[in-house]
């Protein structure tokens, strides 16, 4: 009990230092899919009042035989999502906000973690019946857009970038690897193709080219990678007049699909090493170890040591609004891999990010006479 009173004090506290600012965790379960159920397995996992997890501790009916009873964990976030959960219903709990927030000059990310198979792609690109997160994110701003442009002008750009075997390509103009370039807070690729949408029909077309282009391992020829990235940023910037001065108010969004977590789950450095050794995904470790080191407080975060973590420098415990959704799957048959993904999001809830108190805006001119100002105004409005 008094292990419990403590740790309420503790979140207690925390929520009251309004300059810290948590990550949102959500974990999202896929239904069982045909080749699961075909394959006799059996559900693990049950979400609970709409924020928790409990995972059965066995992993098998062997397993369960044998202990006789089910034990079980329990996880507790800011939304647990069941099978059942609509794509529309996903967007509006996890990224509507921040596509508010982006229109405010702020920026956001929603990044995608868990075992191959889990989810993440049908969460953030999703079907032509059934668009995810990237698609409705860009619905939602355009309508939003077009409701406010009655005061200025906005603009839409968007990239799309993969990394695979930390090397940065542009998924919407394939071609030679890009190289980073730190440029003042930001990491950005040189040379990424910045495309300016005007409706959302074309979006999802584009972005399903897009990963048609994501780097597919020799052994799955029909299969995107496992073990790539994929990073779409959506830029938005919005020229207004305040008073007398024309304002470029700048917001970034980005959106990650992360590769296939099973490989770099390692805890401990022994084997932390040896999967470094082996080359894989350096990324995906790198991002977990940055995550511990914000987690602990720690002065130095190694955000150097992968292209990933460079690239989320300024969208991980930044000054930045932060979404984690972590996808599972509820049969048995990959229950480890489903308790190693909530252990990570249990652990990424820890990460406080720093509150908003600045804004991404830039005041660009000063008109110093009425004439200059209707002259501007008309020039924002032909834009
Ligand atoms: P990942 O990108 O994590 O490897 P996918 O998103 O490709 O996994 O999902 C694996 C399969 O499960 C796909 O066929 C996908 O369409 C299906 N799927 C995933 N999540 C859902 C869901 N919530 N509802 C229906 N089908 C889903
Ligand atoms: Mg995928």
């Amino acid at each position: 009990v008094g292990g419990k009173l403590k740790a309420a004090a503790e979140v207690g506290a925390g929520t009251a230092d309004a300059a810290e600012n948590r990550i949102l965790v959500f974990v999202r379960l896929r239904p069982m899919s045909r080749k699961e159920k075909e394959a006799g397995s059996r559900s693990c996992v049950k979400i609970v009042n709409k924020k928790e997890v409990y995972l059965t501790e066995y992993a098998s009916e062997n397993d369960y035989l044998r202990l006789k009873r089910v034990r079980g964990r329990h996880f507790c976030f800011d939304s647990a999502f069941p099978d059942s959960t609509t794509q529309a219903e996903i967007y509006n709990t996890s990224t509507a906000d921040l596509v508010e927030g982006v229109l405010q000059g702020r920026n956001g990310t929603v990044f995608c973690y868990g075992a191959t198979g889990a989810g993440k792609t049908y969460t953030m690109l999703g079907t032509m019946e059934n668009p995810g997160v990237m698609v409705l994110a860009i619905k939602d701003l355009f309508s939003k857009v077009r409701q406010r442009s009655y005061d200025g002008n906005h603009s839409i750009q968007l990239s799309y970038l993969e990394i695979y075997n930390e090397t940065v390509r542009d998924l919407l103009s394939p071609g030679r690897p890009l190289h980073l370039r730190e440029d003042k807070q930001v990491t950005v690729a040189a040379g990424l193709t910045q495309y300016r949408a005007y409706s959302t029909d074309e979006v999802m077309k584009l972005l399903q080219q897009g990963n048609k282009n994501r780097t597919t391992e020799p052994t799955r020829v029909n299969e995107t990678s496992s073990r790539s990235h994929a990073i779409l940023q959506v830029i938005v910037e919005y020229r207004f007049m305040d008073g007398v001065n024309i304002v470029t108010r700048v917001g970034k969004l980005s959106l990650i699909d992360l590769a296939g977590s099973e490989r770099a789950l390692a805890t401990d450095q022994r084997t932390q090493r040896s999967i470094e050794g082996a080359n894989i995904n350096r990324s995906l470790l790198a991002l977990s170890n940055c995550v511990n080191a914000l987690v602990e407080g720690k002065k130095h975060i190694p955000y150097r040591n992968s292209k990933l973590t460079q690239l989320l420098k300024d969208s991980l415990g930044g000054s930045c609004n932060t979404v984690m959704i972590a996808n599972i799957s509820p049969s048995n048959l990959t229950f480890g891999e489903t308790q190693n993904t909530l252990h990570w999001a249990d652990r990424a809830k820890e990460i406080k990010t720093k509150a908003l108190t600045t804004t991404n805006e830039e005041v660009l001119n000063v008109p110093d006479s009425e004439t200059d100002q209707a002259k501007l105004l008309l020039e924002l409005q032909k834009e």
